[in-house]
């Protein structure tokens, strides 16, 4: 081979490596000192260069090298938020299409491995419906939102121009629920990278199992595919000390929690930004206008998946009077069983632990996520195979209306009036601002509920999910963050504007 050749070929192998390293292209590699991308192994070791050492210092040499080939595996809170730290850096300073190779790469594994990650999931935490557990690591796989939602908005006048663009906020302590483990974790981390921040999660013990296993697939395959590990981090030994750990953390930038009241609270606590998808308790109203049959297949779906386990799945119903059980029977010919009253209140007694001092009832933990057919046997009754929901009439204030009970149980209440049922459901969802959904063919009806409601997400004439993108127009989430206001998380709910003025100049027109 000449001289030539020789140099012409070191010259293409040095770009190709330059653009698996950086990610930025075949365009000219800005050089270090001047918004250059070192790979990995420089970002790691450097104290100062191309990045202010605000952003530079942090985990120490040490830290950094214990935690290379960690695949996000820690028990050790401090352990885990300096690798984390490292992570960020060296994501902040690859490119775009490196961040969507990213997010590819971990919906890619939700997709293709959905049965075997779905089935793990239900071995370990024990509740729901396992062939619903598939469906839901498609959700996020399949989920389209991206880093075009960072898009920036620009003020072009006078003066200049002046930028908004959307920055990380670093290490982000992430709290998630055990009723969809890994699809929370998974959600959180394409939204959470994509905005250029890494994770430290303390997972619900219940699921930290397959938390930890579908952590380390995808911080294998991300530095596969990108050479950073430890994007995400994951507590393998999860305790309420280690989340108090994270909230605490001073390199903890931002918090992010998924669950019940009890963690909105304390995240709340923490004089952290807290992003908090917390209860729900989903109200339906069927008013006389309703196509009663629709009413009825609509609510089973939304109500029945993953055995009522989702936040957002319709949990008590009430009906106007004049149709009630007109109501009912559509409900049985759309294959729920329906209990008498008192085994309504027979159920609840064995399932439904009474609220305490001024609390909410909430459900018994043994009966969480359960197949129908378990709480049908608590009462004495059999169902056929293919039931995938009870339901009986109740009182409005009943212990299934006003529990979370996340059980494939339904109380119907009958109301004399469309606004008497509104009030009702007001009163059921307690303020959490969650969800609730309207069956009705009135326009009126459906604007005055929605008012009144107030809530997060609002679903008229189909399942609660259609509300969260599944059957409905929008994208979805596993993180609704009605406790704070920011709906159905995406990549923008983790990211700061910064501001970037030029004054009196860069206008072009
Ligand atoms: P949970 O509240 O028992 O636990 C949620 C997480 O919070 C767990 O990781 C748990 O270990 C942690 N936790 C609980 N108390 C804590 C405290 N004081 N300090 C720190 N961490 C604490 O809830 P769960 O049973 O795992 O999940 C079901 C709940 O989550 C339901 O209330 C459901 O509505 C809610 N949820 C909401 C959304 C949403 O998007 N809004 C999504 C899924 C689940």
């Amino acid at each position: 081979m000449t001289q030539v050749n020789e140099q012409a070929v070191q010259k293409m192998v040095d770009e190709v490596l330059q653009h698996v390293a950086t990610g930025w292209g075949s365009r000219a590699n800005p050089t270090v000192g001047a918004g250059a991308a070192p790979p990995i192994a420089q970002a790691a070791t450097q104290s100062s260069g191309y990045l202010p050492t605000r952003v530079t210092a942090g985990a120490a040499p040490a830290a950094r090298q214990a935690a290379a080939g960690r695949f996000g595996q820690f028990t050790d809170v401090d352990q885990a938020v300096a690798a984390a730290k490292t992570a960020h850096r060296a994501l902040v300073a690859r490119s775009m299409a490196q961040r969507k190779l990213i997010m590819a790469t971990i919906r890619g594994i939700c997709v293709a491995q959905a049965e075997q990650l779905g089935q793990m999931e239900y071995e370990e935490t024990q509740i729901g419906h396992l062939a619903d557990k598939a469906s839901k690591l498609v959700a996020v796989g399949q989920n389209p939102m991206g880093i075009e939602m960072l898009r920036p908005p620009a003020f072009s006048g006078d003066h200049g121009i002046t930028l908004e663009e959307r920055g990380a906020w670093g290490v982000i302590g992430v709290i998630t629920p055990v009723t969809h483990s890994l699809p929370t974790i998974a959600d959180n981390a394409v939204n959470m990278i994509a905005g250029g921040n890494s994770l430290v999660i303390n997972p619900h013990p219940g699921g930290k199992k397959i938390a930890a296993h579908g952590v380390r697939l995808f911080n294998e395959a991300i530095y596969q595919a990108v050479g950073i590990d430890n994007l995400i981090c994951v507590i393998t030994e999860p305790t309420l000390e280690s989340a108090e750990e994270i909230f605490t953390h001073p390199d903890v930038g931002m918090l992010a929690v998924t669950g019940g009241p009890g963690v909105v609270a304390a995240a709340l606590k923490s004089g952290k930004r807290a992003v908090c998808a917390g209860p729900g308790n989903p109200p339906v109203v069927v008013d006389e206008s309703a196509d009663l049959d629709n009413a009825a297949r609509c609510i089973i779906e939304g109500a029945a998946y993953d055995n009522n386990l989702l936040c957002l799945a319709e949990k008590e119903v009430f009906v106007v009077a004049g149709v009630f059980e007109a109501f009912m029977d559509a409900m049985a010919r759309a294959g729920a069983c329906r209990l008498t009253p008192q085994q309504m209140d027979s159920l609840a007694r064995k399932v439904i632990t009474p609220g305490s001092s001024g609390g909410h009832p909430h459900a018994d933990r043994k009966f969480v996520g359960v197949e129908p057919e378990v709480l049908a046997r608590e009462v004495g009754v059999s169902i056929s195979a293919n039931c995938r929901m009870l339901f009986g009439q109740t009182g409005p204030d009943h212990d299934f209306v006003m529990a979370e009970q996340m059980m494939p149980v339904l109380p119907i209440v009958s109301c004399a009036t469309f606004e008497e049922c509104v009030d009702c459901a007001i009163a059921a969802e307690h303020g959490f601002r969650h969800t609730a959904i309207i069956h009705s063919r009135l326009v009126d009806h459906m604007t005055y509920m929605g008012k009144a409601m107030d809530t997060t997400l609002y679903v008229k004439n189909g399942p609660s999910m259609a509300g969260n993108g599944a059957g409905g127009e929008g994208y979805g989430g596993y993180s609704i963050a009605c406790a704070t206001g920011e709906g159905v998380c995406t990549p923008q709910t983790y990211t700061r504007l910064r501001r970037c003025a030029m004054i009196e100049n860069l206008r072009i027109v």
